[in-house]
């Protein structure tokens, strides 16, 4: 189905409540020209570099920029590295500020806020105006997958002139920015302004098509020059103790999906989704999918809800084997956690809980999870060893279970005789992205294992650029934080007509 006819609903569907709307913090006029004025602009820009953004966004620039007023110019220069900044300045974690150099001793800018209004202005301003190339290759090609990866290189291929359709299985374009994070993490109109975005700049979307069964990868390497595998890492790891087969055990994603879903199409009306309401929940696992749960189970009137670590908690300040300006792997409160203390009184999070066996009604449903406690010591080997504990048994009461323990890789029915690595991911070469299938390509979690979205962006670009490459035996597409090359490619080197200069933005002249 085309994507349009499925836009048509979205746009007249009610979509939101307010308990569904988004979280994400505005910081006003004062404060964002403050945290851009802390900037020390240091020189060796930890922020952007190797330790910092996976995108080399080019952040002292712009809060020079943002300082100065020139809104504009900051969205300029965002933009020629980082094609969707209204995700990442609204969800991405925020490596960058975790390698700032006033981390050291203070609080860091606040560089995804900034990030985040700079994109938000530049839509508000109307200085997004979509660009559609104005000279095509002719050549094709063909993605599957619409999550950042997909996007990210749909978004480059178009710029460079090629022909680009995006097939996607699910009924709306985003991959898990539309059906894994929450509408109220990632409002779901964001998503949908930037698919449109990419709509008029040329992309095609064909949404309902799953391909391995609705069409062969084979038949889509045919009918196209390239293909992009973006289908991320959907494989999700279960938790095979007794009595898993009972009525009321989910995996994560089964339940963000169906909550979203049923949210946009009918305001919950539908009632196609797994509710918590009045429910015991545990979450096992966190993360990002299992703090999502969390959230979500609040918003539904869940009579409690619990979050199983299997890990102790994290230390308050880095420890002495996480320096600066490594990712600090310390203790955080998320926006699941802190609506729970509010609510219930208390942090769900209960540390070194290992489940035994879910625990059965007598009548098929799941009733709690009999569970004990571990430990965590040093190993001679210089791993962690957990132990256990002796008498540490405990009952959790539970009519909901969420299994939030992570992603095994991607799924087989798309990949074929493709070849994977050790960790069952697609295998392409190493700072490769061509597959073992001529022609076809693969980016974001499917190639590097379950990741965030500043990851997929920077994937989906840099395979892009390696498709460019094969496809016309020179690319102008930009390396990870490259600035994009002005002068159009010749004549000559295209073989039909000249070619698009390659402007990463579309932003109206002042
Ligand atoms: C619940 C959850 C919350 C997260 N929250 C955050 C966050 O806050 N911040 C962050 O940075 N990262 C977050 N992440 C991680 C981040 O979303 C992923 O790393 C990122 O989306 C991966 O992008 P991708 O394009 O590789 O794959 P995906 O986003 O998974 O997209 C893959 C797409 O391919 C489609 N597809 C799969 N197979 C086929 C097929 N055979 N035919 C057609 N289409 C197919 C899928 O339907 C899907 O739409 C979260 C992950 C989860 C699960
Ligand atoms: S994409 Fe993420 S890491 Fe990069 S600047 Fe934005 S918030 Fe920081």
């Amino acid at each position: 189905m085309l994507y349009s006819r499925r836009h048509e609903k979205y746009r007249n569907s009610k979509t939101r409540t307010k308990d569904w709307q988004e979280l994400s913090r505005r910081l006003d006029e004062d404060e964002l020209k403050y945290q851009s004025a802390r900037c020390m602009d240091c020189g060796v820009p930890f922020c952007q570099s190797d330790t910092g953004c996976p995108i080399s966004n080019i952040i002292p620039k712009w809060n020079e920029l943002v300082f100065q007023n020139q809104w504009k110019n900051a969205l300029l220069k965002l933009l020629q590295t980082n094609p969707f900044p209204e995700y990442t300045g609204r969800v991405c974690p925020a490596p960058c500020e975790g390698a700032c150099v006033l981390g050291i001793n203070e609080d860091p800018v606040g560089i995804k806020n900034i990030e985040c209004a700079i994109i938000d202005r530049g839509f508000e301003m109307g200085w997004m105006i979509p660009t559609p190339p104005e000279v095509r290759t002719g050549k094709k090609v063909a993605i599957i997958g619409s999550g950042p990866a997909g996007l990210a290189a749909a978004d480059s291929l178009n710029k460079a002139g090629h022909l680009v359709v995006v097939y996607e299985r699910a009924d709306r374009i985003g991959g898990l920015l539309m059906y894994g994070i929450p509408n109220m993490k990632l409002d779901k109109s964001i998503v949908q302004r930037r698919t449109d975005f990419m709509a008029a700049e040329g992309i095609k979307f064909v949404t309902g098509t799953h391909v391995g069964e609705d069409i062969k990868l084979s038949s889509l390497r045919e009918q196209n020059e390239a293909v992009i595998i973006a289908t991320g890492a959907t494989v999700a790891r279960d938790l095979p103790i007794p009595n898993r087969n009972l009525d009321g055990i989910h995996y994560a994603m089964t339940f963000l999906h169906a909550n979203t879903k049923s949210l946009l199409d009918s305001t919950h009306e539908d009632g196609k989704y797994i509710s918590a309401k009045g429910k015991d929940v545990i979450v096992i696992g966190g993360g990002d999918t299992g703090n999502d749960c969390i959230g979500t189970a609040v918003r539904h009137g869940a009579k409690s809800v619990v979050n199983f670590e299997l890990l102790p908690q994290p230390p308050n300040e880095r420890a002495r084997d996480n320096p600066w300006p490594q990712w600090p792997k310390v203790y955080r409160i998320d926006y699941g956690h802190s609506e729970v203390k509010a609510r219930y009184g208390k942090d769900p999070r209960e540390y070194c809980v290992m489940s035994k066996e879910f625990v059965s009604d007598g009548g098929g449903k799941v009733k709690g999870i009999n569970t004990v406690r571990v430990e965590w010591a040093r190993s001679s080997r210089g791993g962690w060893d957990m132990k256990q504990v002796e008498g540490s048994e405990q009952f959790f009461p539970a009519d909901l279970v969420l299994l939030s323990m992570g992603f095994l890789g991607p799924e087989d029915r798309v990949l074929g005789d493709i070849e994977r690595d050790a960790r069952k991911n697609v295998k392409t070469p190493p700072g490769a992205y061509s597959t073992s299938m001529p022609g076809v390509f693969a980016a974001g979690d499917c190639r590097r294992g379950q990741s965030l979205i500043v990851w997929g962006i920077n994937e989906g670009r840099q395979c892009a650029r390696e498709v460019d490459q094969h496809l016309m035996n020179t690319t102008q597409l930009p390396v990870s934080g490259g600035i994009v090359h002005r002068a159009p490619v010749t004549a000559e080197i295209l073989g039909r007509a000249e070619r698009v200069p390659l402007q990463s933005i579309a932003i109206a002249a002042a």
